[in-house]
């Protein structure tokens, strides 16, 4: 029976100050931060002294992520969300009111041209999508109320390069916003070439490890504060724990990378010799329709999609492949330790009609696949085994 001179178990759990800090940042799970007085908060809410109030404000964990995404990107500040598209979404809004003009380009992630286009429907904004390869064409669509233009580094599934300094000074006066994704800090810096800012779904390569939804933001001060008010109203916030299993992520991203381009290369190459294989979209085979620009930008190699189109017609070769080789899962996602395959035409192009995802390039018989930290040669077995069964 506890007495009532114990401790109530309700304040029990601080632990004492000592001297010898903890060698990984620990994971600030708390909703909120104590306040000694009110003078504290509000030197804390004034930003006069450092410190921490709520944590959908403000996480020491979001924090030091933020710094870090900043100092990859080149950039003023940074910000955490909680997704990708938390990340997006919160820079729209940022920058964007009813009336005003965004100029996206039309190959963009599936679910964030879902976005655009919802707040064109929903939120009466002006939305002009273009092919962001014709970068002569794009100083003609400024309008006077034209407050951003969106790209990716490199497009999903058919890896169209985006000439980032091409576009930037076709655009001086745009905010350039760079959905940098699938290629990472690792090898390339969009505010090193001209971009204002940078949008990343950590669920991908920065945590790598399949394990995290998280989004983050680089670039100036100003924008990052409005984008992370923005997601504190609109709930967007990052948890502390994936924040800080990104942060742990983000340790082996320089090798993670260095050996998924080494290997999606080598892959790709591999590919394009096969029979049972039509086409093999990567930017880095001559025959690619962005091969000059990522030769230009990417002398590392392009990250670690690489997408096919099977000889074999239809979703039926698809589903044989698939079944033949289960150690290369159909998963919606990418970027993670494992090589993964995905099915555009069922996951990222599904809300498309057959007549748009035809224009739109993307067949049946197309497979995405994101490699991950397997052996070249092992890859090459788990393939062949699949294109046998197609
Ligand atoms: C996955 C992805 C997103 C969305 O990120 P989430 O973390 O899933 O919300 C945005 N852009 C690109 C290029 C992506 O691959």
């Amino acid at each position: 029976m506890p007495s009532p001179q114990d401790p109530p178990v309700s304040r029990a759990g601080h632990p004492p100050a000592f001297v010898t800090p903890p060698s990984v940042p620990p994971i600030w799970q708390t909703t909120a931060f104590d306040l000694p007085d009110l003078e504290v908060l509000q030197q804390v809410g004034s930003g006069q002294a450092t410190g921490h109030i709520y944590t959908r404000d403000s996480n020491p964990g979001h924090t030091a992520l933020a710094e870090t995404i900043a100092g990859m990107e080149h950039a003023e500040a940074g910000a955490v969300f909680s997704s990708g598209m938390g990340a997006i979404a919160a820079v729209i809004m940022s920058l964007c009111s009813t009336n005003d003009h965004l100029l996206v380009s039309r190959s963009l992630y599936g679910r964030t041209l879902q976005l655009v286009r919802r707040l064109q429907s929903q939120f009466r904004l002006q939305l002009t999508e273009v092919p962001i390869g014709n970068t002569a064409q794009l100083a003609g669509l400024i309008r006077s109320n034209t407050r951003l233009c969106l790209v990716e580094s490199v497009s999903n599934p058919l890896l169209e390069v985006a000439d980032i300094g091409a576009v930037a000074a076709a655009l001086p006066s745009i905010p350039l916003i760079v959905d940098n994704t699938f290629t990472t800090s690792e090898l390339l810096r969009p505010l090193d070439h001209g971009a204002c800012a940078v949008v990343h779904s950590a669920s991908k390569y920065l945590n790598g490890h399949g394990d995290v939804m998280l989004g983050t933001a680089a670039g100036p001060a100003e924008l990052m504060a409005a984008a992370t008010e923005t997601a504190s109203l609109f709930g967007q916030n990052a948890n502390p724990f994936e924040s800080w299993l990104t942060q742990r992520g983000l340790r082996t991203l320089p090798l993670r990378m260095r050996q998924i381009c080494e290997t999606t290369r080598g892959l790709a190459e591999y590919l394009n010799q096969q029979a049972a294989v039509a086409t093999v979209h990567y930017p880095l085979l001559p025959d690619h329709a962005s091969y000059e620009t990522a030769c230009r930008l990417y002398p590392q190699g392009t990250g670690g999609i690489v997408t096919i189109e099977l000889a074999a017609r239809g979703r039926e070769a698809v589903s044989r492949f698939m079944r033949a080789v289960p150690e290369l899962p159909f998963s919606p996602s990418l970027g993670d330790a494992r090589t993964t395959l995905s099915h555009p035409a069922s996951t990222s192009h599904r809300f498309m009609d057959d007549d748009e995802r035809t224009a739109a390039g993307i067949p049946d018989e197309m497979i995405r696949i994101s490699v991950g930290l397997e052996s070249l040669e092992q890859l090459q077995r788990d393939f062949d085994r699949g294109l046998a069964a197609v």
